[in-house]
């Protein structure tokens, strides 16, 4: 059976651990969590990189620090995970849903000054895939509209726009150490923030509303409760297990790119006989290889051969409901414009199993498979 996902391991990972268990400083913000914030400011040239339990709650952090209210509105695509439109509904904030380029499937940067009001107070770009969404035209929408820019890079961790690391161009960027994602640490997240003022205010959220990271720094005598907050911090041991995955992080890229050029080097065929469509990754794109995916003709065929590949002991999802066309997408927002797009690839896009450590001899019998089926 090849599975869609397996979590990666690269080795250090029970070393660290231990060493965090041996330490007896196993709660948030110890020796591991501070490696891991260091090495994402530093890898991403960003101010501040705060470690947290998840990129849901790194959205959600993301959310309060941008101060939206009930009845802002958030500009997103509808074609994304729940949590990029939760962490605003939360804040009691009016999702307007627009369309995504049918090449990426990032949000259509082209659509989203038209989805503006007078109540728009942030655009959420979401690096899908982890290819960049047009962050130059986004950024400039939002200088001239006075709007806040929050990436859910989730899925985006060591990827560049124009050589700048993706969720560290807007004002707050989001990204996921899932198991499903690139690098790991069960459950965890990350937030990077651009201003100091602002790097300060996230430290007092994520400790329960308090000073508590000024106490330890020794710049305040005792620690109070000084603003609303919640407890966003991972324990150390997860923190661990990730920095292990971090100081790795070269040869996990590396080994991705090089599985997703032989799923695009071997289906290239099918994409020349106008079968199916493979990822497109736009020249001022470093794409991470966090999926690859290709677009079948119609929710009928990828139906088929989902089937088709389970029978033969390969697994191949897919995902995202619309959120706009959801229970909830319903109640807490609006589609803005025509959906040309979303719907559309939501229902012919299929995910190919992409991991850390996959087997060439794995890709060849996925491929191999697939073009079997159109044959
Ligand atoms: C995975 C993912 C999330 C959520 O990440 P968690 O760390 O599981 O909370 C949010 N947005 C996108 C686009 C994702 O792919």
């Amino acid at each position: 059976m090849i599975d869609f996902n397996v979590p990666p391991f690269v080795g250090r990972e029970t070393e660290y651990m231990k060493q965090a268990i041996e330490s007896r400083k196993i709660c948030g913000d110890g020796s591991f969590t501070k490696k891991c914030n260091s090495w994402i400011e530093e890898k991403t040239g960003t101010r501040r990189a705060l470690l947290t339990t998840s990129c849901t709650q790194a959205l959600e952090l993301a959310a309060i620090l941008a101060d939206i209210k009930p009845g802002d509105e958030v500009i997103m695509p509808s074609y994304t995970f729940v949590s990029t439109a939760n962490a605003f509904v939360l804040r009691g904030a009016k999702l307007v849903f627009t369309d995504i380029r049918p090449d990426t499937k990032n949000i259509d940067e082209n659509l989203i000054e038209d989805a503006i009001t007078d109540k728009t107070k942030a655009i959420v770009p979401v690096h899908y895939a982890g290819v960049g969404c047009e962050m130059d035209k986004i950024t400039d929408i939002a200088r001239r509209h006075n709007l806040i820019v929050v990436e859910d890079a989730a899925q985006g961790v060591m990827a560049e726009y124009k050589g700048r690391a993706l969720g560290s161009i807007g004002d707050y960027g989001c990204f996921s150490f899932h198991e499903t994602k690139n690098y790991s640490m069960g459950e965890g997240g990350a937030i990077l923030i651009k201003d100091g003022a602002k790097a300060e205010e996230a430290e007092i959220i994520r400790e329960k509303g308090t000073d508590r990271s000024r106490f330890l720094r020794g710049q305040v005598d005792k620690y109070s409760w000084v603003s609303m907050g919640s407890s966003y911090l991972p324990s150390d041991m997860n923190a661990a297990y990730l920095y292990a995955q971090l100081e790795e992080a070269d040869k996990i890229n590396d080994n991705r790119l090089r599985s997703w050029e032989m799923y695009r080097e071997r289906l290239q065929c099918l994409e020349d006989e106008g079968k199916v469509k493979l990822p497109v990754i736009p020249q001022e794109c470093k794409h991470n290889a966090h999926m690859f995916y290709i677009v079948t003709d119609s929710l009928e065929e990828r139906t088929k051969l989902i089937k088709h590949l389970k029978e033969n002991g390969v697994l191949a999802v897919f995902h995202y409901v619309p959120l706009h066309s959801a229970k909830a997408g319903l109640k807490y927002g609006r589609f803005h414009g025509e959906d040309k797009y979303t719907t559309s690839i939501a229902n012919s896009l299929l995910r190919l199993p992409m991991y850390y450590g996959l087997e060439e001899a794995d890709i060849e019998k996925v491929c191999e498979l697939i073009k079997g089926f159109y044959r």
